[in-house]
C-alpha cells in the first residue's frame, strides 16, 4: 500500500469514530484531578486502550498508563503522549469541589492520543510500518499542591513533582526513541503554532527563622525574619539588570507565610520562588543569584535562611525535520498554511522540556480553544480542532517516520545527538535537588 493510501486509511478510521473520541474528552473533562491523584482519568483513559483490544499497563507513576502498538518489523520507537492532570482555578464555571478543571487543555492531549492510537490500530497502518508506536498517559505536569507531593516524596512513593521527570526516572523512556505530543493554546484565530521553544525553571522553598519578641515592647531583643524577607525580595529586583537578555529570565515569588500575630515580630516567615530561564545556564546563573539575594536578607538581620532547591522543567528544545513532518500533516489535513504559525517563544515551562533533551520530541500547540490557560476565561470553541485535528496530524506523522523501513525516523536519528543522555538528565536533577541552610 502506498503511503498517500495509508494516511487516508488513518484519517477515515478516525473519522468514523469521532464521536467515541469526542466523548471521551468531554468524559475526562468532567472529571479534573490533581497531578499524581488522576484515578479516574487514567481509568478512562486505559478503558478505551482496552476496548481497542489494547494490553495496557498502569499505575506508572502512582497513576499513568502505557500501551505498545507493534508494526510489522523492529525498528524505532515512536511515543505519543497526553497529560492527565488538571489545574486549579476554582472561578471557572466548570470547576469542581477541589477547585480543579481542565483549564489547560490536558484533555484534548489526552484525546489526541487516544485518537491517534485508535487511527494506527483500526486503519491496520501497523502492518505497513517498521518500529513501534507507544501511547503514554503521563501524571502530573502542572507543579502545583508542593506539599502534597513532598509527602510521597518522604513516603517514597515518587522522586520528582513532575509526571515525565518521574517516569523518565522509573526508564518508561529507556527505549523511546522519540516524542510527541501537543498542547491546547488560544492563538487568536490561528489553528497551529509549530515549533515553540520555551523557558526551564528551578523551584525554591525558603524558609526565614528570625526570633520572636514583643513587638511593642521590645523588638529590640527579636530577629525580624520578614524584614529579611523584604529586603531579600528588593535585592531580586537589584538583580534584573544583571540578566542576560537572551536567556529571557523570570524570577517570580510569593509569601506563604508572612509572620503569625501582628504585635510579635516574626520569627517565621515562608516563601516560594520560581527561577525560569531560557537555558540551563541561565537558570543556574540566576539562581545563583537569587539564592545570594536571599542570603543577604538574612545576614543584613541576623536571621537564619534554608533554602530548598527543587528542580523544575528544563527549557523545550526543538527539532526542525520532526516539526517539519508534523506541519506538512497539518497542511495535507486541510488547514491552510497562514493559519499555522511557525515558531514560539513561550517563558512558561512544560516537561515535555525535560523529554526534549534526551530526545528529538515535538510540541506544537492546537488551537480549538478560547482563552488564556489556567484561566476561568479558557474553554475549548471547536472540537474538531483541538483533538481530532492533532490526532490525525500526530498519527499520519508516525506513519511518516515508520513506514519504508522507518527511513525518515532513522535519518532524524542518525544526526540526533541528545542534549543530555539519561544520565546526564537524573544527575542534573540530583545537583539541582539541594537544601542550603545559612546563618546570617
Ligand atoms: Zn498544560
Amino acid at each position: 500500500m502506498n503511503i498517500d493510501e495509508l494516511k487516508r486509511n488513518v484519517v477515515k478510521a478516525i473519522d468514523d469514530n469521532k464521536d467515541i473520541i469526542i466523548k471521551t474528552a468531554r468524559k475526562i473533562y468532567s472529571t479534573p484531578e490533581y497531578g499524581y491523584k488522576e484515578f479516574k482519568t487514567t481509568e478512562t483513559t486505559s478503558k478505551f486502550l482496552k476496548d481497542l483490544g489494547l494490553d495496557v499497563k498502569e499505575n506508572l507513576a502512582i497513576t499513568g498508563c502505557e500501551t505498545v502498538l507493534d508494526g510489522a518489523k523492529p525498528g524505532p520507537n515512536i511515543a505519543i503522549l497526553g497529560e492527565l492532570d488538571a489545574i486549579s482555578c476554582a472561578s471557572h464555571k466548570d470547576a469542581v469541589e477541589t477547585g480543579a478543571v481542565h483549564a489547560c487543555g490536558h484533555n484534548h492531549q489526552v484525546a489526541g492520543m487516544l485518537g491517534a492510537t485508535l487511527g494506527l490500530v483500526k486503519s491496520g497502518a501497523l502492518k505497513q510500518l517498521a518500529g513501534k508506536v507507544t501511547a503514554i498517559a503521563t501524571p502530573s505536569e502542572e507543579y502545583i499542591e508542593l506539599d502534597y507531593r513532598d509527602k510521597l516524596r518522604k513516603e517514597g512513593k515518587i522522586t520528582y513533582l513532575g509526571g515525565k521527570q518521574e517516569l523518565i526516572k522509573k526508564g518508561y523512556f529507556d527505549d523511546v526513541d522519540m516524542a510527541m505530543m501537543f498542547h491546547s493554546q488560544d492563538m487568536d484565530g490561528k489553528d497551529a503554532l509549530v515549533g515553540p521553544v520555551s523557558n526551564g525553571f528551578i523551584g525554591k522553598k525558603v524558609h526565614f527563622i528570625g526570633k520572636q519578641s514583643h513587638a511593642g515592647n521590645a523588638p529590640e531583643k527579636g530577629i525580624n525574619a520578614l524584614n529579611a524577607a523584604t529586603l531579600a525580595m528588593n535585592n531580586i529586583h537589584a538583580q534584573r539588570e544583571t540578566f542576560k537578555d537572551s536567556d529571557r529570565v523570570r524570577v517570580h515569588y510569593i509569601i506563604t507565610k508572612g509572620g503569625t500575630v501582628v504585635n510579635s515580630v516574626p520569627d517565621n516567615v515562608q516563601m516560594e520562588v520560581y527561577v525560569r530561564a531560557r537555558t540551563i545556564a541561565g537558570m543556574l546563573d540566576a539562581s545563583k543569584k537569587v539564592d545570594r539575594a536571599i542570603k543577604a536578607g538574612a545576614m543584613a538581620v541576623g536571621a537564619k535562611v534554608e533554602i530548598t532547591n527543587i528542580p523544575g522543567y528544563l527549557p523545550i528544545l526543538d527539532y526542525p525535520e520532526f516539526d517539519k513532518l508534523f506541519k506538512n500533516n497539518l497542511l495535507l489535513l486541510g488547514t491552510p498554511d497562514d493559519k499555522i504559525i511557525k515558531g514560539g517563544d513561550f517563558t512558561g515551562s512544560f516537561d515535555i522540556g525535560d523529554v526534549s533533551h534526551i530526545m528529538p520530541t515535538i510540541h506544537p500547540m492546537i488551537g480549538g480553544v478560547k482563552g488564556e490557560l489556567h484561566t476561568k476565561d479558557f474553554g475549548v470553541v471547536d472540537e474538531e480542532t483541538a483533538y481530532l485535528l492533532p490526532a490525525k496530524a500526530m498519527a499520519l506523522t508516525a506513519v511518516d517516520l515508520l513506514y519504508n523501513d522507518a527511513s525518515v525516523a532513522e535519518g532524524i536519528l542518525n544526526n540526533f545527538k541528545p542534549a543530555m543522555t539519561k544520565k546526564e538528565y537524573l544527575d542534573f536533577l540530583t545537583s539541582v535537588d539541594n537544601v542550603e541552610d545559612f546563618e546570617g
